[in-house]
């Protein structure tokens, strides 16, 4: 813990972290060693971890990397911090993000970019971490903590993991629980693990999961020892090679890691087939109308009054009140999203926009249903490219927008999702491939993300 502490204060320029919590930090490690004597210790006890700042952490300042929820501290804790803390883990600090999690680089954080520990080869310029989990990422890629947390809503796990070189997993939707994590779109947040291999991410997620009475959509099954499933034995599995992921605009770098992927696989004892998943272009779209308008919906309960920002109008009123907060508090992004979100769920627009993205939604399921019917595990590339600079995409939210494409259908679905460091791109920097498997099957695919490590 002290080596990991010491090492984030070295590293304060990549502002990865918005917090470091050496004392609490400290503590926790002592009650590790207490555990550790006592003979009370888990796989979790002492290990030192960064948590994303999303996450309430009790007594501990919360931010969402937003102005709105600056002087926030929580009450309580979320359910999937409680539980790595139960399990005797340590708190390092609470890292960055893009704000209220919006983004896809972690340039939309009110704190500033975290910048990725790579860099290209002979080129000294910043890429970004990915986003909206960027801080996390980094992290536990520049060796600022053992694992970290984070949280997916279309894509904000797996993609940083790609673009920084280490494991990410989204759970199935229901595994771990909401509560305690600030709300960006409820029926696609999905939290979970950081790591740098595959077998720590199924150590991780077996402590963060778990059934939790206060998250209504937190689903009542066992959680299997994940760890267990890692074999190395996939012989005779099918992995299924959706052909519509092969989009126009893919660097050649990207197809070629994905052929690799699957030449592994085969070499593994695994029958490599391909399948059709027809509404896969619809995703991208879909996803843009609903997630927006359930941030919007979220987003509401910012007024000034209960969490953290006011700004107050000299002789003002009530509304004068929410819309100098509001207008003070939010970035561009989320103003943005907030807009969008109003749009599309607004009386003359909710049939046109929101019903028909709920209804594409279904068919985006039903296609994943289908393929399941005749493939243990899906495999595809993480994010069409690789880091990219610092401020190139800034300026024209699309071009942010379309990382998202192999990412999003996973959290449109709710199954989970997988992204392993696969190699490196002509620049050397690190690319991910990502394994989708089954609902409530993880253990398929951390055993075919093992063999792929
Ligand atoms: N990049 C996507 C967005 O901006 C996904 C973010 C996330 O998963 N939190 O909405």
């Amino acid at each position: 813990t002290q080596a990991h502490l010491d090492a984030i204060d070295g590293a304060a320029a990549l502002n990865a972290y918005l917090l470091a919590t050496p004392d609490r930090a400290l503590a926790q490690a002592d009650a590790a060693d207490q555990r550790l004597a006592d003979g009370t210790a888990t796989a979790m006890t002492g290990i030192p971890l960064a948590i994303k700042d999303l996450f309430c952490t009790q007594g501990v300042a919360t931010t969402a990397a937003s102005h709105m929820l600056e002087g926030f501290v929580p009450p309580y804790e979320s359910t999937v911090t409680a539980n790595l803390w139960a399990d005797g883990a340590v708190m390092l600090g609470k890292t960055n993000l893009d704000e209220f999690a919006m983004g896809s680089s972690n340039e939309h954080s009110y704190f500033g970019p975290v910048k990725n520990p790579w860099r290209a080869r002979g080129d000294n310029t910043d890429r970004v971490a990915g986003g909206s989990s960027g801080g996390s990422a980094a992290a536990v890629a520049a060796r600022l903590a053992l694992g970290s947390t984070g949280t997916d809503t279309g894509g904000s796990i797996r993609q940083p993991a790609s673009l920084t070189g280490i494991v990410g997993m989204k759970p199935t939707y229901g595994r771990c629980s909401r509560w305690g994590v600030v709300a960006f779109a409820s029926s696609l947040d999905h939290p979970g693990p950081f790591s740098r291999t595959v077998r720590d991410n199924a150590i991780l997620l077996a402590s963060m999961a778990g059934y939790d009475a206060k998250d209504s959509t937190s689903v009542d099954r066992p959680v299997p020892a994940y760890e267990s499933a890692l074999t190395g034995d996939i012989k005779g599995f099918r992995i299924g090679v959706p052909k519509e992921y092969v989009v126009d605009a893919m660097p050649e770098e990207i197809s070629a890691l994905w052929r690799r992927g699957m030449d592994w696989l085969r070499d593994a004892g695994a029958e490599v087939v391909e399948v059709s998943l027809p509404h896969t272009q619809y995703a991208l779209p879909a996803y843009y109308i609903i997630a927006p308008a359930e941030a919007s919906s979220n987003l509401a309960r910012y007024d000034g009054v209960r969490y953290g920002l006011r700004e107050t109008v000299e002789g003002g009123g009530l509304a004068d009140m929410y819309e100098a907060t509001r207008g003070a508090g939010f970035g561009p992004e989320v103003q943005r999203r907030i807009m969008i979100g109003t749009y599309v769920l607004s009386a003359g627009y909710y049939d046109a926009y929101y019903l028909k993205a709920q209804k594409v939604r279904t068919l985006i399921k039903r296609d994943f249903d289908a393929a399941f019917g005749h493939v243990d595990a899906l495999l595809t590339p993480t994010a069409p490219n690789a880091a990219f600079p610092l401020g190139a995409k800034l300026d024209d939210p699309l071009a942010m927008y379309l990382n998202d494409v192999f990412t999003v259908t996973a959290n449109l679905a709710g199954v989970p999702a997988l992204s392993l460091p696969a190699g490196l791109s002509s620049e050397g920097l690190p690319l991910g491939l990502q394994v989708i498997g089954k609902a409530f099957d993880e253990e398929t695919v951390y055993k075919v993300g093992h063999v792929l490590e």
